[in-house]
Parts: structure tokens; sequence; C-alpha cells
């Protein structure tokens, strides 16, 4: 089968003719029909530290992002069947350590992640273990279940607290910001500003349903969501840059008794204030990793199926897998929404 495969340290990706893996018990093959490009394919791009930090392996096919048909099943496997369409949870847990028994499955203290630790679904068949299998429905368009997973961690962002009647300020438009735009509304929030310093993004987080995009390039946060919220604030923040000016300038905006929901990673040390803007404040601060299995993909079913979302507009390009480099260095471009591979 055709794989794109990281082989070794040095930057690029190959175009590889491979066997079609074979199955534990407890897995499954899948014919992979379209897969996405997510940040992390960036990071193996170029095998950064990042790469060498979290362990990843080459040699490696790689993508994670991904849906497609069951075409064989292991002998354990109990509740898919061959011709199921499925997307697939990455964090892969161990089911026996302190975490995965205490309903953290999803920071498992022994996770191994789809497509950075074990072969990926950049491929024409990806293996998939029946615990991080998603059933879809058989009529969901295959690019939107190749977007389950990111839109899945912006539900899980907004499971932190409740939203109904909160405004929330997004920080940072990319892909899973638009994503938590509409799902901030989706679940209630009052009104949400969204929050980039690129115009296109900003204008994309538009038509995710944001009442108030913000470009800090010339517009005051502060000011402008103090103003809407009668001086108040907003209740939640929902942080995607990774940006130590972001997040202090969305604490600034956040009300006393609010929360926060920190998703972007961080490149170095991050300098708060935190007796002004999280002490005295009662500010409450989640750090979100993935999704919560399987928390968050039950409402991410719910509301994608139900039509109150729309995750599709932010898909902006689709290629082929033989292009899967071209699709990498757009996406790394930021030129992009969500980038589709189209593997069937
Ligand atoms: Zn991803
Ligand atoms: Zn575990």
């Amino acid at each position: 089968m055709k794989a794109i495969m990281k082989v070794n340290r040095s930057k690029g990706v190959v175009l590889k003719d491979i066997d079609v893996p074979k199955i534990k018990p407890d897995e499954m093959l899948v014919k992979v029909k379209s897969a996405a490009i997510c940040g992390t394919d960036i990071h193996l791009y170029h095998w950064n530290e990042w790469c060498e930090n979290v362990g990843a392996k080459n040699p490696m096919v790689i993508g994670h992002e991904y849906c497609g048909e069951v075409v064989e099943v292991g002998n354990l496997v109990k509740n898919f069947k061959v011709g199921d369409l499925v997307c697939a949870e990455t964090h892969i847990p161990c089911g026996i350590c302190f975490q995965c028994r205490t309903g953290n499955q999803h920071v498992c203290n022994n996770m191994k992640i789809i497509g950075v630790h074990t072969d990926g679904a950049f491929a024409e068949y990806t293996v998939l273990p029946e615990a991080c299998a998603w059933k879809l429905d058989e009529s969901t368009d295959p690019s939107i279940g190749a977007i389950y997973e990111p839109f899945g961690i912006a539900v899980h962002a907004l499971q932190a607290e409740q939203v109904a009647g909160v405004p929330v300020v997004v920080l940072g438009c990319g892909p899973i910001g638009c994503f938590a735009t509409e799902v901030a509304k989706a679940f209630g929030a009052s009104q949400v500003f969204a929050v980039d310093r690129n115009e296109p993004r900003l204008r994309m987080a538009r038509q995710m349903g944001a009442d108030y995009t913000i470009n800090t390039n010339t517009d005051n946060l502060e000011e402008i969501v103090l103003s809407k919220t009668n001086g108040l604030g907003a209740g939640a923040i929902i942080e995607l840059t990774g940006s130590e000016a972001a997040l202090n300038s969305g604490l600034k905006a956040l009300r006393k008794g609010g929360w926060v929901s920190l998703i972007g990673l961080h490149s170095k040390k991050t300098s708060l204030d935190l007796v002004n803007d999280v002490i005295y404040k009662e500010a409450r601060i989640y750090g979100i990793t993935g999704r919560h299995m399987y928390k968050s993909w039950y409402a991410a079913d719910e509301i994608i199926r139900s039509g109150m979302v729309t995750p599709e507009k932010v898909i902006t390009h689709h290629f082929k897998l033989e292009k899967v480099e071209e699709a990498i260095q757009l996406a790394q471009s930021g030129d992009a929404g969500k980038i589709i591979i189209d593997v069937d």
C-alpha cells in the first residue's frame, strides 16, 4: 500500500510502498478514506525538539486525524464490524494505570499516540485499536469524520465548566479556535469574542458564529470585552495561541470568578500576574489535552449530527495522498484552514 512515512530524523517525508499492516486480536484494519493535517504532522515533518521530547518513532507512517471503513476485525473486537465507518481517538490508553482506572484515560501514564508512537493514517490502510475507535453514522462525509478528533479538543475545552449564558473569549482562530467558537455558541454562550492577528482567520471565525472579532494588531481586547459585558468581563477564556502576551491580555478581560481552558502549547516558561489575574479573581485554570474519553466524543457527535455546528466550514483545501508534503507546507504557512487528504 501507499504510505507517507517519516524515515529518519532529517526534514521531510517520503511516499513508500509498504505491506498492509497486520492486526492484533483487539484491533481493526481500516481502509482510510480521508485524513487531515495537524500541527503534530508539521512537527514530525521537521523532526524538531518536540519530536525528541515525546519520543516520536521512526521509521513510521505519519497522520492521525482520519476517517475510514473497517475492513477486518480482530477476534476480541466486540462493538465494531466490517463495513463500519469510523474515526479515531488518537490517544491510545493502556487501560490499567491509575489514570485509566480513575476516569482519565486521555492522560494515561503509558499513553501512546497514533501517528507519533505507532503507525498512522496517511496511508491506504491503518490499524485501529477498538479502545480508540469511534463509530460514525454511515452517512457522514469522510472529510467531516477526519476532523472529529481536533473538533473534540474544542468540545473538551468547553466542557470544563458550564458556558450557557456566559460570554466567552477565544484566543487564536486557527481550526481549533474556530471549532471552539462554534461549540461555545452551541453550548449556549451568550456572546463569543474571537481574537487573532490574522484577518483571514478572523473572517473564518465570523463564519463560525463569532459575535465579535478582535484583531489585536489594532483593537484593544480588554476594552472591547468590558464594553460588551457591562464592564464585567468574559466568564470564560479558551486559549489556543500558546502566547504569553495573548494569555495575559485575555486574563485582563476575564471577570471575577471566571475560568480559563488552556490548549495552546507554550514554547517556554510563561509569566502571569497570578495575584491580580487569578488569585484575587478566584479564577480557575484548566489544562486541556486531547479529548475526554469519551465524554467529549459523545457531545461532539451529538452537535455535529444535529446540525448545530458546521465544522466543514473550516476545511479550505483538499490534497491527494501523494501531495502530503505540499499540504504540510501550506498548513505551516498559516494561509489555510483545515487541509484534508483524500486517500480513497
Ligand atoms: Zn491532531
Ligand atoms: Zn493507562
